[in-house]
């Protein structure tokens, strides 16, 4: 028992978090391990249109398994955002999904755009965006099958220069996205007055959109200020068939959620791509 804090504080962490710290450097080591060895994929979620319901694009989700137990994106990005390991993991996801796309279209297929997560800290990074340019010419990606989703939070750091390399990205024909609006404190305006291109709305507006008329306002609200910004707009996480129809009302553009697909393994979503791709030619 220390008497005094001091020295003593320093013995009395508690077992369960050194158990917690310990089980993070662990989860660290191994993921170094796995960005290295490429061990991480992708599972890709259709967006669709929400009046057709037709499939229009899809976003690339992370996946990791190890030792095969699966690891959820929700745990290990923050702990590669805590560690030094962000950086590489979106250049991972960067050339990932440029090599996946060129893997597509050389077998002739019609490839519909890809999103892509980046994290919040690096469209203001001078060298990821260089990056992004490396690998579109490396594997001749067209590059508006290529959109990055971020979120609000990398608008805090330095605005400005986000902003000028966000422009520098969309001249290119690359897509932006704000990711999760809503779950951060921007102002809108502020938000739809930055080059962007798609604004998808956090799936808790969703939820509170429809459990009440205050919530309902705020999200119609949103959404007619995007359009009247020429910004389009995606219901993240849309689950009912109720959710659905209010956004149809509403005027939102997209969605993305479990009513209409799951995120898909490879190969079921290029299942999906190839019956759109045959749909195509049996129309056109
Ligand atoms: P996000 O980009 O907002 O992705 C949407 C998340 O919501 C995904 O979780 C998706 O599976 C889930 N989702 C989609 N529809 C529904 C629905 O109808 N209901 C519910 N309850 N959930 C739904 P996931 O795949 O676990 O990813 C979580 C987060 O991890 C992502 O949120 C994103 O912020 C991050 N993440 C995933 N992949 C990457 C990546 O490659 N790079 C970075 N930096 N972050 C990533
Ligand atoms: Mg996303
Ligand atoms: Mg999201
Ligand atoms: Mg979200």
């Amino acid at each position: 028992q220390a008497k005094s804090a001091g020295r003593g504080t320093m013995l009395q962490v508690e077992p369960g978090l050194i158990q917690q710290l310990q089980r993070n450097a662990f989860v660290c080591h191994q993921l170094d391990q796995a960005i290295r060895d490429e061990q991480l994929f992708f599972h890709y979620q259709p967006k669709f249109a929400a009046l057709s319901r037709l499939p229009v694009s899809a976003e690339a989700l992370l996946r990791w398994q190890l030792d095969g137990q699966f690891i959820s994106p929700g745990i290990f990005i923050p702990l590669a955002e805590q560690s030094h390991l962000m950086a590489q993991l979106d250049r991972l996801v960067i050339k990932q999904a440029c090599r996946q796309i060129r893997t597509w279209l050389d077998k002739g297929w019609q490839v519909m755009p890809i999103s892509i997560n980046l994290s919040a800290r690096h469209l203001v990074d001078d060298s990821t965006i260089a990056y992004i340019f490396e690998k579109v010419g490396e594997f001749d990606v067209p590059a508006q099958l290529l959109e990055i989703e971020v979120t609000e939070y990398s608008l805090i750091e330095d605005e400005t220069h986000t902003a000028e390399n966000m422009h520098r990205l969309i001249k290119a024909g690359i897509g932006i996205a704000i990711d999760d609006y809503g779950t951060g404190h921007s102002n809108l305006a502020t938000v739809l007055s930055l080059p962007v291109q798609n604004l998808k709305i956090d799936q808790s507006f969703i939820r509170k959109g429809m459990s009440n008329a205050k919530g309902r306002a705020i999200l119609e609200n949103i959404l007619q200020l995007a359009k009247s910004l020429q910004v389009t707009t995606t219901a993240e996480g849309v689950e009912t068939e109720e959710q659905l129809a209010f956004l149809q009302a509403s005027g939102c553009e997209y969605i993305q959620g479990y009513l209409l697909s799951k995120p898909l393994p490879l190969a079921e979503f290029e299942g999906l791509l190839n019956s759109h791709n045959r749909h195509a030619d049996a129309s056109g």
